[in-house]
């Protein structure tokens, strides 16, 4: 079972990634994830991807390319937050080729530009465990304290509002030539995300049981 996720930043991605892996079994691989980590480490790598994640840009193709092959090693997974545009895209497939990896499909979770504004400034995370919490649809127990780890809630750095609409419009700009890539492939599967999570989490659950059951 492998899967790729695609959509906007604040289109739900990470936590509908989680929910699917941890009901079907993937890894989730979420490439924001394992470089918000470097980041924090201070690693060489985290040095490079710092700046360019601050402003909401994104890091050279060349840079997040390595990572991606080096972390597909698994039968089962959920790729989230890769690719991002046309050239990832290529990229990926020229990774899978290599690895003699054939992949089920992409799910596209589908939102407007008002869904993902309200969510983004709604978001808090987690830096120690990265949990991630909406402060209306997914509030921590206690106001401002992981559930899971009691560390203080942040802001992401790139969830504030100029980022936000600088995010949008680089997402608008790199995601048609990405969806004609995969619907071309046939593998594209378009689900509805201006909802609340419950209700995507049922869309994405069952787009996946249909696709497993034609394949
Ligand atoms: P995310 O957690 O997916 O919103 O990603 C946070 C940041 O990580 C982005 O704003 C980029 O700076 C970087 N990043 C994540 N995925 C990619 C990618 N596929 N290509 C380049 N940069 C990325």
């Amino acid at each position: 079972m492998k899967y790729l996720i695609f959509g906007a930043p604040g289109s739900g991605k990470g936590t509908q990634a989680k929910d699917l892996a941890d009901t079907y079994g993937m890894k989730q691989i979420a490439l924001g994830d394992i470089l918000r980590e470097e980041v924090k480490k201070d690693s060489p790598l985290g040095q490079k991807v710092k700046g360019y994640m601050a402003q909401g840009a994104l890091v050279p193709d060349e840079v997040v390319g390595s990572v991606i092959e080096e972390n597909l090693n698994v039968d089962k997974f959920i790729l989230d937050g890769y690719p991002r545009n046309i050239n990832q895209a290529k990229h990926l497939d020229s990774i899978f080729e290599k690895k003699g990896i054939k992949i089920d499909g992409v799910l596209y979770l589908d939102v407007n530009q008002d869904t993902i504004t309200k969510r983004l400034a709604n978001r808090r995370v987690c830096l120690n465990c990265q949990a991630v919490y909406h402060l209306i649809n997914i509030p921590p127990k206690q106001e401002g304290v992981c559930d899971k780890c009691a560390t203080e809630l942040s802001i992401r750095k790139d969830d504030v509002p100029e980022v936000i609409a600088q995010r949008w419009q680089v997402f608008v700009d790199e995601s048609k030539p990405v969806l004609d890539f995969y619907q071309q492939k046939g593998l594209l599967i378009k689900v509805d995300a201006n909802d609340k999570k419950d209700v995507v989490v049922k869309r994405l659950n069952d787009a996946i049981d249909k696709n497993e059951h034609s394949s």
